[in-house]
């Protein structure tokens, strides 16, 4: 079978080659199956060289005339080969950079394919690092001519037509015993081609509309395996009993009644939710999508109080000392004025390695404390609850799966909040916590000025400086933001420590300084947060320890230093630091942007604000996969689908999972076999939890 075959069963694939598969993931005949094209070249018709145009792609067929090397005269060690080609309508020059070895390859005469965007250089037109195939006796009909023709992101050792050789080879001898994993029902309702039409069409398409037909099918599958066990644990959960909360008391309301402040209607939308939720006996699992500054932790208070009331515990855990240090101390104040039955309300804070955990630990357990703030220390095996009934996961996104699933094994099925600043497309959210209930806060308390956010080259970046020392002198505060604790010569970037020294004695010497970063002792951590927030510092220099959660509203100015270096998402959380107040902030963002996407980035951020927005770009510049980290996520699987871009493929998928788990949950009739392995073999870890009566 395709599935368990090695690959080293093909002709010429022998131990190196399977070596170099391996390191893309391809280890079986299936796996290379479903290893599709990254794009496709229709060479049935070539471009003629003679109606080239600037700024346009494009495949042209052609011969080689004069090929040459020589050596940057800018640069040392920097090579430009050089190559005149032509094809009966004209001549055209192809450069490539940095790639010595092509000369011996160009010898005139020989015939190539090349590939690339056309522009015009010295007033002619030209190709810069075209990728290119040579052509020599090749036959008419074969696989890499006169058709459309895939190319792959090649593993070591191998030449696009070596792969298509191999590909064709696993087609030729294992499509006829490929069985479909979707049913022939399922196929006939959505018009979808079968198993073998499809990955015959997605490697070699007859024309391009069976190549999107097999593409859609092909995605339907990734999704419909993707939502399957997603769906399940929905399903599973609403069987399961959970706590049914008494949510009619008074406690959650007279918090909110003693805030400063007002909710905001989204905040009062998803308490709404919540206690919906908390009362029913089924168990919630909610994840609660809000940009950074849109008053999360109120809600989560307020959701922990709904559970206090009817005698449950309640725990908050957040992704960093720092952050559950300020969690506890504002729950602490804002609780402080509450009574309950009489008496105040008891929160405490748990971290790694606290004095008195164990008295801690025994009061827990005996249900004297009713809020426990901290960080995975709470999830040791000696930490016992008396009564847990929620919990409450801050920075979700900071947490490993499986981190996320232990803390409510701790109750009795209680009830979870997942909160996350990293908001995402509804489409991609579903993709991904499709058994998750949704909320979203999507609207910031109100008086907020957005901050202001610039851009500056490392030669502008006095401008930079004299914005923030502007703000110091007006008793605001600031932070420096460098991406690594040591400067790294290699890759030419300043570190925080080095730069502290450097700034505290010279450009702000009038300023109290402090450094952080997460080499310093927990406790000198604290002890530096605790003076900014006191504002005993004015400036704080930092690496990205910042980024999660810190919420101090004087500080109204924030460098970012190197700022090609960090992802999209991240700059917005960082910058999220400030603006938390109603004073004007700035964000200032040093670089000088060497790459399109790092400036992409950038601009993306001077131009929006808004945290769905920048999640939606991010997304739109690095692909969902490495938007989350692949592995986490599982995300890997979507090898072609985009939640994005097939927004109803992803809805029928979801809608086909529900409809195939409600008729047969355990995927046991026959005709779901096929299917039943193949998500087992996708997701093994789900056996036990999903496919077990
Ligand atoms: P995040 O969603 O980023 O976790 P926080 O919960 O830390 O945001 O809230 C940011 C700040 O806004 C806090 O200082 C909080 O007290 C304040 N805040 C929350 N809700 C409101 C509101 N409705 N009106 C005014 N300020 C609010
Ligand atoms: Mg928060």
């Amino acid at each position: 079978m395709a599935e368990n075959t090695s690959i080293q069963y093909l002709k010429g694939i022998g131990p190196a080659r399977a070596k170099s598969f391996a390191s893309c993931g391809v280890l079986t005949i299936e796996d290379l199956l479903y290893y599709f094209p990254r794009r496709y070249e229709d060479r049935t018709n070539f471009a003629k060289i003679s109606e080239l145009k600037s700024g346009q792609i494009y495949t042209i067929k052609a011969q080689l005339l004069t090929g040459g090397q020589r050596n940057s005269w800018r640069r040392k060690r920097f090579s430009i080969t050089e190559a005149l080609f032509y094809d009966g309508t004209g001549k055209l020059n192809c450069v490539w950079f940095n790639q010595p070895y092509l000369k011996e390859y160009l010898k005139s005469g020989v015939s190539l394919i090349l590939y690339g965007k056309v522009e015009i250089y010295n007033g002619r037109l030209q190709m810069n690092n075209p990728e290119f195939e040579f052509l020599d006796g090749e036959e008419e009909g074969s696989l890499n001519i006169s058709r459309i023709v895939p190319v792959y992101r090649l593993p070591k050792g191998f030449s696009q037509r070596g792969l298509r050789q191999a590909v064709k080879s696993a087609l030729d001898e294992f499509i006829p015993k490929l069985g479909d994993c979707l049913t022939f029902d399922l196929r006939a309702r959505h018009n979808f081609l079968n198993l073998a039409e499809s990955l015959l069409n997605i490697h070699f398409p007859h024309s391009l509309d069976l190549q999107q037909q097999a593409y859609a099918r092909l995605s339907f599958e990734e999704f419909f395996i993707f939502q399957l066990p997603l769906v399940l644990r929905k399903l599973r959960r609403k069987e399961k009993q959970g706590i049914a909360h008494n949510v009619s008391g008074g406690l959650s309301r007279a918090f909110i009644a003693q805030l400063p402040f007002v909710l905001t209607h989204a905040q009062e939308k998803v308490i709404a939710e919540i206690k919906e939720n908390m009362a029913s006996p089924q168990a919630m699992q909610r994840l609660i999508q809000g940009d950074v500054g849109s008053g999360k932790t109120v809600v989560a208070l307020a959701a922990c109080l709904l559970a206090l009331e009817g005698g449950y515990q309640a725990v908050i855990m957040a992704p960093t000392e720092i952050l559950a240090r300020q969690h506890y101390e504002k729950i602490v104040t804002q609780l402080s004025a509450l009574n309950f039955r009489g008496s105040k309300l008891r929160v405490e804070l748990l971290l790694g390695q606290d004095k008195n955990k164990e008295k801690m630990h025994q009061e827990m357990a005996g249900g004297k404390i009713d809020l426990i703030i901290g960080t995975h220390a709470l999830l040791q095996e000696d930490v016992v609850f008396a009564n847990l009934g929620l919990v409450v996961i801050d920075e979700q996104h900071k947490f490993g799966v499986g981190q996320r699933a232990l803390l409510p094994k701790k109750g009795n099925n209680p009830d979870i909040l997942i909160m996350t600043a990293t908001p995402i497309p509804r489409t991609l959210a579903i993709t991904l916590y499709g058994d998750l209930d949704i909320s979203v806060i999507d609207e910031l308390p109100p008086g907020r000025l957005p901050v202001k956010t610039l851009h500056f080259t490392s030669q502008q970046k006095d401008q930079g400086f004299a914005i923030l020392k502007h703000e110091l002198k007006n008793q605001r505060q600031g932070y420096i933001i460098y991406p690594v604790i040591e400067e790294s010569y290699a890759l030419d970037i300043a570190g925080a420590k080095k730069m502290f020294l450097e700034l505290q004695k010279g450009e702000f010497k009038d300023y109290r300084l402090g450094l952080i970063h997460g080499r310093l002792k927990q406790s000198a951590q604290d002890a530096v947060m605790k003076k900014f927030r006191n504002g005993i510092l004015d400036l704080l220099i930092s690496t990205t320890i910042l980024e999660v959660g810190i919420d101090i509203a004087n500080a109204t100015c924030m460098i970012i230093e190197s700022a090609e270096r960090f992802g999209l998402s991240q700059l917005h959380q960082l910058r999220g630091r400030i603006g938390r107040g109603s004073l004007q902030s700035y964000c200032l963002l040093i670089s000088d942007a060497p790459t399109e996407e790092s400036q992409a980035r950038l601009e993306a951020m001077v131009l929006t604000a808004d945290g769905f927005k920048i999640a939606e770009e991010d997304l739109k510049i690095r692909g969902p996969g490495e938007f989350f980290g692949r592995r986490q996520h599982g995300l890997a699987e979507l090898r072609i689908a985009n939640p994005l871009a097939q927004m109803h493929l992803l809805k029928s998928a979801r809608e086909e999972a529900l409809k195939i788990l409600t008729a047969d949950p355990n995927l046991a009739d026959r005709t779901h076999q096929l299917l039943k392995k193949k998500l087992l073999r996708s997701f093994p870890e789900y056996e036990k939890l999903v496919l077990v009566g």
